[in-house]
């Protein structure tokens, strides 16, 4: 689909509405012709003519116009401004609702910066066009449309002398649309690419500080800073240099008039009160002359608006749920069968085989980079496998339902983030209904309450955007009763208790075990201590599984695992670790 049939299909929605406003359009540009028409009318019956009586009912006339006018005027702007606010809402609603589809390779590529502008700057390009440039380009189409017909009832010849200026205006118009297309295009994308920049060096503020690179980030902004400067200098360059030529054209109208209608007046060939009427439309042939300029400037931008809202929105995500994917309560029986994932042609991770039955405590541990987040979103599908099949009780995860798969996994991820939120409403992402009961044994389970009972409002304290405010532990823990909350068939828990002392991680290990039998476990951990009693152990290595068994049967091995046992129990020589890892 074309942007532009996007567009219109958004439209047609506002379509009677729009009509509705066109049709007042109409109205209220034919009203414009009456009163140089009665001015007309003065001149030669009442000051000419000396039929003095027919002055008030004439001026009653006029003055009703100008009232009909603008009551007619409030009503077509009522009209398209609610049309153009509605048409946007839905536009703003149906790309949003489409970038919570996008996957993960989706959002690794694009900057959120520029994902902002098309949701802000471009739909204000659009509602702009909506709710203006279409009933003033109407207007001024009729405007000339009408006048012109108004001057060739007058007079025929004074008629066509008028019509010279079209074809220069035709040209030029022509001329400047073909600038400004690239022109906006250039100052979008310097727009998007400020906008990029603020908003990253908002986000890594602290980064920023903790560097002291504040000197080197507002060198970087000045530089994005100019350049949208100069990208916007250079659109409105267009215009500037058009303006003139469209003002030059709109000014000869009214030397025709003067020279050729004066000398028409003179030669008796139109009356005086004819060249009156005549004046009267000038304006209206004249605006729409002097408005071709900023209309086509208006267009160009919106046209490139639309177009680069529709390319973000018609990227499609290759993580789609299917039409009829199985919808279940999930036992969390997984398998993976000879999986491997390549990103850009690169290889991540390569032949991953493995077993779990439902209810069993899976413990990955290996070298970072090793593919350990990769292997678990697989298992959550924000990925699909390059090659193999990753199986959730026994059906392949492609033919699942997408989020009902994801509504049975429980995942504390290695980034925490949390809402600018509270704490109460972080931990009930999952499940926003329960009780505060159930918030509250979350907490517990995951070692939290404490801490969060001793905050200034408890449950109720907000946190800020990412959890400012809290400890890297305080996060992890709020982020892991976020997960336990679920109460999920398979449970990921990604690094969640690095940043927890030892005594609250054992504390958590005991809570897990409690957790009820039928949640199959996943914890991906650095010390052995977080992993030791699980059923199975992965250990993994450049993106393979290189070991796997209980914690006795690796010990056994040899190998890795006992290496990296040993050494953090520090039994093991170091030359012997330099086996394994990268
Ligand atoms: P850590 O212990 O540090 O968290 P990890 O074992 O979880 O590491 P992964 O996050 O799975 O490692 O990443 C494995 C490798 O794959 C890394 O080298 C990473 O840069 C790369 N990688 C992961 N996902 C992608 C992707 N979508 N595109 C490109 N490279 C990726
Ligand atoms: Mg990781």
């Amino acid at each position: 689909m074309t942007p532009m049939k996007w567009f219109f299909g958004f439209l047609k929605k506002y379509k009677k509405q729009m009509i509705f406003g066109l049709i007042l359009t109409t109205f209220i540009t034919a009203l414009n012709i009456v009163n140089p028409y009665i001015s007309g009318l003065i001149v030669d019956n009442v000051i000419l003519g000396e039929a003095y009586d027919l002055l008030l009912p004439l001026i009653a006339c006029m003055l009703g116009v100008v009232v009909l006018r603008g009551v007619m005027r409030f009503l077509y702007q009522v009209v398209f401004e609610t049309a153009s606010q509605g048409l946007l809402y839905d536009m703003r609603d149906k790309v949003y609702r489409k970038l919570l589809q996008e996957d993960f390779n989706f959002y690794n590529k694009k900057r959120t910066g520029d994902l902002m502008s098309r949701q802000t700057g471009d739909m204000e390009a659009i509602r702009h066009f909506v709710a203006y440039v279409i009933y003033i380009s109407y207007e001024s189409i009729l405007l000339f449309g009408f006048a012109l017909s108004m001057v060739f009832t007058v007079n025929v010849k004074l008629a066509l002398c008028m019509l010279v200026v079209l074809p220069f205006t035709a040209f030029t118009t022509y001329l400047q649309s073909k600038e400004v297309k690239p022109a906006f295009q250039r100052n979008r994308n310097c727009f998007s690419s400020l906008n990029a920049f603020v908003q990253e060096n908002i986000s890594g503020n602290r980064v920023v500080r903790a560097f002291s690179k504040e000197d080197y980030e507002t060198e970087k902004f000045n530089k994005e800073n100019d350049a949208f400067r100069s990208a916007q200098i250079a659109a409105s360059r267009v215009w500037m240099k058009y303006l003139p030529v469209f003002e030059i054209l709109a000014y000869a109208l009214n030397i025709i008039l003067m020279l050729y209608g004066g000398f028409m007046v003179i030669h008796g060939e139109i009356s005086l009160g004819n060249l009156v009427t005549v004046n009267g439309y000038l304006w209206m042939l004249n605006n729409p002359l002097r408005m071709a300029g900023w209309l086509v400037n208006d267009i160009g931008n919106f046209v490139t608006s639309v177009e680069k809202i529709h390319a973000t929105y018609s990227e499609e995500p290759y993580v789609k749920t299917p039409p009829s994917g199985v919808v279940k309560k999930l036992n969390g029986q997984i398998e993976f069968r000879d999986v491997s994932y390549k990103a850009d042609d690169e290889d991540i991770v390569m032949d991953i085989n493995f077993k779990v039955s439902p209810g069993q405590t899976v413990g990955i541990i290996g070298s970072t980079g090793s593919g350990k987040s990769t292997v678990m979103n697989l298992l959550c599908r924000f990925y699909d496998a390059t090659s193999g099949q990753v199986l959730v009780d026994n059906t392949d995860v492609r033919d699942m339902d997408l989020y009902n798969l994801r509504d049975n996994i429980g995942m504390a991820m290695q980034e925490v983030f949390l809402f600018s939120d509270t704490v109460e409403g972080n931990i009930a992402y999952g499940r926003p209904d329960c009780s505060f009961e159930e918030v509250k044994k979350a907490a517990i389970m995951a070692d939290a309450n404490h801490f969060i009972m001793a905050m200034p409002e408890g449950y109720d304290t907000i946190v800020g955007e990412r959890g400012v405010g809290l400890s890297g532990g305080q996060k992890q823990r709020i982020s892991l009763a976020r997960a336990l909350l679920k109460e999920p068939s398979i449970l990921i828990l990604d690094d969640t208790t690095s940043a927890v002392d030892m005594e609250t991680e054992s504390y958590i290990q005991k809570q897990l075990k409690n957790i009820e039998k039928n949640c199959t476990i996943f914890i991906i951990a650095y010390r052995i201590s977080s992993i030791k009693d699980a059923d199975l152990i992965l250990v993994m290595d450049k993106g393979r599984i290189i070991e796997q068994g209980t914690h006795e049967s690796l010990l056994a091995q040899n190998g890795y695992y006992a290496a990296a046992f040993s050494n953090q129990y520090g039994e093991i020589p170091e030359e012997f670790l330099q086996k394994g890892g990268r």
